[in-house]
């Protein structure tokens, strides 16, 4: 076992028990998910100095402006993609500190995960290493083009909000695929769910949601 893995309390199992009956009572119910949420290490996905609140229903900054999302809202999201069927490939958008990736990573066969960002590119895909989640993709890349060689996806999650979801990332959504994304202004957004039925994209609205805004070009 890793020296990061254990000694401190905040990692301990009932401050992860506690968080899996948070999400439970804010009304996550698929087993498969709270199972994840309960083993994946939130903590070594944020600063050291922010551990301790790793396992707070809260979302924590991530440096350069960036944030890892709350976990009731990755929950929520990996249970709207998940639902009924699970999808063998998804594309997520929005890397940030890798949590949504691992998560997704325990749960599908292959995750293909798009950041901006480079120096979170290099972290997240040293967190994926170091956790052996050997099914995870990280590559430096404007997400707004989508990952063209490896589409078509059964599930997509963007986890940044654009105005609008991009056109190319529905071409790369295939059929019977779900896209959820965090969609309007920055201050608020709608969490939609979109299921491709041939020419056609089914609407649901999920939630209301804030997260950071999806911003075109790489740094
Ligand atoms: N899923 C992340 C949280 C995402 S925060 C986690 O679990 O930690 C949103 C991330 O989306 C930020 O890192 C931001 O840099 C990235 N982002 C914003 N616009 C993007 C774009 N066009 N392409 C790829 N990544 C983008």
């Amino acid at each position: 076992m890793s020296v990061l893995m254990h000694g401190i309390g905040m990692t301990s199992q009932r401050t992860r028990e506690r968080l899996v009956t948070r999400l439970r009572e804010k009304g996550i119910s698929d087993r498969r998910v709270l199972d994840v949420m309960r083993v994946v290490p939130r903590h070594l996905f944020v600063d050291e100095a922010l551990a301790s609140r790793a396992y707070d229903d809260v979302s924590l900054p991530i440096g350069y402006g960036q944030t890892i999302s709350q976990p009731w809202v990755v929950a929520r999201m990996t249970e709207a993609l998940i639902e009924q069927e699970r999808p063998a490939s998804v594309l997520e958008v929005g890397t940030g500190s890798g949590y949504q990736a691992a998560v997704l990573g325990c749960l599908v066969e292959q995750v293909f995960t798009l950041e901006r960002i480079s120096a979170l590119v290099a972290l997240a895909r040293e967190r994926m290493r170091r956790f052996g989640l050997y099914n995870v993709r990280v590559r430096h890349a404007d997400g707004y083009n989508g990952w063209a060689g490896q589409g078509p996806f059964d599930g997509i999650m963007v986890t940044a909000a654009p105005e609008d979801v991009p056109d190319e990332l529905f071409a790369q959504l295939a059929e019977g695929g779900r896209l959820i994304a965090p969609v309007g202004p920055r201050d608020a957004q709608d969490l939609v769910r979109y299921t491709r039925r041939g020419d056609q994209l089914q609407r649901e609205v999920l939630d209301r949601v804030v997260f950071v805004p999806m911003l075109g070009g790489t740094r």
